[in-house]
């Protein structure tokens, strides 16, 4: 053990120890003066503050060294309105690989370290996939020591706290910064300044040359807080820099001198506005005002951010920032930033609109994350004329552009030229974002095989004919540092116990579980793993929905957002089947399950929210019939999150993903619990259909109508037909329509059951509901042999191996991001 003298103070350079004794001194320290804290034990929430800020100082020396190494090398601007993150502190622990030394170090407070990373509130600046998926490829690129860096905005309130009352979703606003936020550092010095409103005028210089300018711009300054991104076991440490809005200081000198010193000052708040709240919308359209201001927040502050870092350097020659720079827009959210750099190159650096124009489409990538109609963000002309005039003229002029390379490969075609345009005509001309993104990048990917064949060959088609080189896919994935070595500890000593743990940096080596798939030894304590995480859940159910569940019986989980898309409709359709036969003593084959649900609803999206309530309501029934007790329960979990998630993908035995083919981009909850163990039922949707592949049919459980049936299904669909074909269906909802879990509030299912009979429903519920119970049947026979389901239970996780993000992002990396250029301008 090194202890510090006195004498020698640490280098500012040099990172702290990681030793116990250095650790426990800083803990001290912290605690004591950072906090001014005396008593031990009063609140686990000091000892957390004081442990977060001893493990950040560790960070932040790391992060000034990581920034140094990576000043001249070619690095990726990952742009994204959404970081899932989560917790933080346990996270860092372990990428640092300083269990040992910190659990030693809580030892002098009696405290354990997983009672105090319990007093960490959720950083839940996401919705769910999208914004889960930037925070594990950020974990990605730091275990890998890539040069990218995050950018987003630091939301005062993040994705709001879902509660339950009598079955109904109430939203409750989400201030996660309240108790202070120590994984953040504010950079004010860094701060610029991002324009909106005014108007566009026309200046010509000295040489006779016209500029526009834009004017009389109301002007809110992007201030910059940047939160270590640890990699796991190298010592990197990448940023995420994230953009608070605050006013300037400039006031309205007319309302100052008329007396209205007050007024002036409240008119600051609009300003702090735009940074304040997360729009709670997935995988829909957000069409206020405010939500197109907070992208171009993020789009101006990052890329004036970028540029001044290379002008630093470089001062104004711009001939090879192409080569240094890329920047990934995770969805059409970032999608303005097309536009802003040509401002930015063009106005503010003076480059010609072809010099701007060849660095723009060399440096802008775009992911897209839904094929989902109402996803595709249209920003009204007249809002952006109001908000951004100087964007908007050069959005027209990209597109007058962009038009005529559409009339060379289709002369005459005006068709094709209305239905490419990125401005869509019509009494509200809109701009249409995906297709400035994909005119904009150089690269345009798909998130899936089967999603990135449906953008190529439906949503973007022309696109494709046009430019097919631009075109890729990059399957998702997440990190195994999170999914399976924190969350689920027990599982990772096991495998560590065969495999060694090399897995946690190369997840292509947990292939080598397959030859243990028939050792009796590991079986048992797979199961015993299984069983004591089950326990915990049980745990959380009880607390969180008053239900018991029994760890002996089959966990069947569904959580994710709440959608019509995701189905969880058909799941519920499916538990009411279960319920019924057991009323009718048909238990024949059956397997006694615990049925878990959870998952938010966007709060402007009705069904979804009657979803939630009908889920309640079947539960409370269920719960409440004592027939039903030995073979049925249900839950629908509150307030789903990342957290929560750590507790629930250990402890699933089935996997729910069950989308109507073609309408789930990629999904990542299906890779976290693949990746502990769980088993799947699902649709070949997404990358399911990959992770069959991957696993071999007779270990995951498909059903359901696919890609290439559904429009044929969908225009012949007779509901009603299908319904008085399939008695079992009939009868279930015959007792939904009885008001058998609504005796109290008649009629509340009915607008649930009209879709279901709808000639017209899109997400084919009772078409796919036959084979779906059948697969059901498959799952509770699989179930009843222990032994074999636990061998499929190690196959799972065995060949999880693909679905690490470490895969996606290294394909990023080379496929897309070309990450090994350094700039040799620097003499190195
Ligand atoms: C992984 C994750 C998601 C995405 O789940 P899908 O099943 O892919 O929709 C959403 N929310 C949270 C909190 C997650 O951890």
């Amino acid at each position: 053990m090194t202890t510090r003298t006195v004498c020698h103070p640490v280098d500012w350079q040099d990172a702290p120890l990681l030793d116990t004794q250095t650790l426990a001194d800083d803990l001290a320290r912290h605690f004591h003066y950072t906090l001014g804290r005396d008593k031990v034990g009063e609140s686990q929430h000091y000892l957390y503050q004081a442990l977060a800020l001893t493990i950040r100082d560790r960070l932040v020396a790391r992060m000034r060294q990581t920034r140094e190494e990576n000043a001249n090398k070619r690095s990726v601007a990952y742009l994204s309105l959404e970081f899932l993150i989560g917790r933080s502190l346990n996270n860092a622990i372990l990428n640092l690989e300083m269990e040992k030394e910190v659990k030693a170090a809580l030892a002098n407070y009696c405290a354990e370290l997983e009672r105090v990373g319990e007093a960490e509130h959720d950083a839940g600046l996401g919705n769910g996939g999208l914004g889960r998926l930037a925070a594990c490829f950020l974990d990605s690129c730091a275990a890998m020591a890539l040069p990218v860096t995050g950018y987003g905005i630091r939301y005062e309130y993040g994705m709001f706290n879902q509660r339950i009352e009598n079955g109904y979703q109430i939203e409750q606003p989400d201030h996660w910064l309240h108790e202070g936020h120590p994984w953040e550092l504010p950079a004010p010095d860094k701060t610029v300044r991002v324009k909106f409103f005014g108007h566009v005028d026309v200046h010509k210089d000295p040489s006779g040359r016209l500029h526009r300018v834009w004017v009389d711009t109301h002007d809110v300054f992007a201030v910059p807080y940047d939160v270590p991104v640890p990699g796991c076991g190298n010592d990197v440490v990448n940023t995420l820099r994230l953009w608070k809005s605050e006013a300037t200081d400039e006031f309205d000198l007319s309302e100052f001198n008329a007396g209205g010193y007050a007024e002036a000052v409240a008119k600051k708040n609009l300003a702090e506005q735009i940074s304040m709240v997360l729009y709670p919308n997935d995988s829909s359209e957000n069409g206020k005002e405010l939500r197109l201001r907070q992208q171009y927040f993020l789009c101006s502050a990052s890329l004036q951010d970028r540029i001044n870092r290379w002008i630093t350097i470089n001062g104004e020659d711009f001939t090879e920032f192409a080569d240094y720079h890329v920047f990934q827009l995770n969805d059409t959210h970032p999608s303005i930033a097309v536009a802003e750099l040509m401002r930015l190159l063009v106005d503010e650096h003076e480059l010609s609109w072809d010099t701007a124009w060849e660095i723009t489409t060399k440096t802008m990538a775009y992911t897209n994350h839904t094929l989902l109609p109402e996803a595709l963000e249209r920003w009204s002309v007249a809002l952006f004329q109001r908000l951004l005039p100087r964007l908007m003229e050069i959005i027209y002029e990209i597109n007058a552009r962009f038009l005529v390379e559409v009339a060379k490969k289709w002369p005459g075609c005006s068709d094709k030229q209305r239905a490419l345009s990125l401005i869509e005509e019509g009494d509200y001309p809109q701009v249409r974002m995906a297709y400035l993104a994909i005119v904009g990048s150089y690269s345009v990917n798909g998130v899936a095989a089967l999603h990135s064949q449906l953008l190529r060959e439906q949503l973007f088609k022309d696109f494709y004919d046009l430019w097919p080189e631009k075109f890729n896919n990059k399957t998702n994935g997440v990190t195994p540092r999170r999914w399976l070595a924190h969350c689920n500890p027990k599982l990772a000593a096991l495998i560590n116990s065969k495999i060694g743990d090399h897995w946690v940096k190369d997840f292509s080596e947990i292939s080598q579980l397959r030859r243990y798939y028939d050792d009796q030894a590991l079986l048992k304590d797979w199961a015993q793993v299984k069983y004591e995480n089950k326990q915990k859940l049980c745990e959380l159910v009880e607390k969180q929905c008053g239900v018991k569940f029994d760890p002996q019986m089959m966990f069947d989980v569904q959580v994710k957002r709440i959608h019509e898309y995701k189905r969880q409709l058909l799941n519920i359709l499916h538990v009411i089947h279960l319920y019924r036969r057991i009323c009718d003593g048909d238990t024949e084959g059956m397997v006694p399950r615990c049925v878990l649900i959870g998952g938010k609803a966007a709060p402007g999206y009705d069904m979804a929210k009657q979803i939630i309530k009908l889920i309640c309501n079947v539960a409370h029934t269920i719960n409440d019939d004592p027939k039903a007790q030995p073979w049925l329960r249900v839950a629908f979990l509150p307030n789903y999150n990342v957290t929560a998630m750590e507790t629930i993908c250990p402890a699933a035995d089935l996997s729910e993903q069950i989308s109507t083919a073609g309408k789930e981009a990629s999904g990542t909850g299906n890779m976290k619990f693949m990746m502990n163990g769980a088993l799947t039922i699902g649709t070949l949707d997404g990358a399911n259909v990959e992770m069959l592949e991957a696993l071999g049919g007779e270990h995951f459980f498909v059903f359901g109508a696919q890609v290439d049936e559904v429009d044929a299904i969908r225009a012949n669909y007779d509901a009603m037909n299908i319904i008085n074909n399939d008695s079992n269906l009939s009868a279930v909802i015959a007792l939904l329509e009885s008001g058998h879990f609504n005796l109290c509030e008649p009629g509340i299912f009915n607008p649930i059951v009209n879709v279901l009979k709808s000639n017209s429903d899109p997400w084919l519920t009772c078409y796919d509901f036959a084979s779906y119970c059948k697969a059901q049947e498959q799952v509770a026979i699989a179930y009843q042999d222990k032994n074999q389901w636990t061998q499929m239970s190690v196959l799972n996780t065995a060949a999880s191996g693909p679905f690490s993000s470490d895969r996606t992002i290294a394909q990023y990396s080379q496929e897309i991001w070309q990450l090994q250029h350094t700039m040799n301008s620097q003499g190195e």
